[in-house]
């Protein structure tokens, strides 16, 4: 990790992981990857390593999370996506170059065109955005629970009730609240 910046919050799921760069959107909002430098150590640490990352990749790479967000967002209460979202991630999404390969221990990894083809990483991660979105794999969209949160995550539990983005975090928050406003000397 690199010092002076906010840490990832990494979950399973790539489309999902990269919205959750921005987190807080309907509070005090916390900017993950500030520099295309920190976005270069999110893609590694994602298994989509690029070497570097000019201002104009960096630019496509935030107006495609914020496009993910949108059109997430909107799937997950099932209103119509916004077209300005679908054509961003659809863009990103035939741009991109990459390859899926099997390593000889049967992983899947994505092999980029260039070593620093962000364009690439960009497409891996709106192809995966277009899958959860599309409801092709086995899980649901839906938004966090917390009110200065409202990050969309994909539920994969058994009952599809899971409440919040991330249990460590937004999840842990609302159990304390919780905890205190039953605490009698709270009430003040
Ligand atoms: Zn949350």
């Amino acid at each position: 990790m690199r010092a002076g910046f906010p840490d990832f919050r990494l979950g399973s799921v790539l489309a999902t992981s990269f919205t959750a760069t921005l987190t807080e959107r309907r509070g005090d909002a916390v900017e993950r990857i500030p520099t295309p430098q920190r976005l270069v150590d999110w893609l590694a640490v994602s298994g989509l390593a690029v070497e570097s990352c000019t201002t104009a990749q960096f630019d496509l790479a935030r107006e495609l999370r914020e496009s993910i967000h949108a059109a997430a967002t909107a799937a997950a209460v099932q209103e119509a996506l916004p077209e300005a979202a679908v054509r961003v991630i659809n863009d990103r999404s035939a741009q991109g170059r990459a390859a899926a390969v099997l390593t000889p221990d049967g992983k899947r990894r994505w092999r980029l065109s260039s070593p620093s083809s962000v364009e690439d990483a960009l497409g891996v991660i709106a192809a995966d955005a277009i899958s959860i979105i599309a409801g092709e794999r086995d899980g649901k969209l839906a938004l966090c629970a917390s009110p200065t949160c409202r990050a969309t995550f994909f539920d994969t539990s058994q009952s599809r009730t899971r409440r919040w983005c991330d249990m460590n975090t937004c999840g842990n928050r609302q159990k304390k609240a919780r905890f205190n406003a039953k605490k009698p000397d709270s009430a003040e």
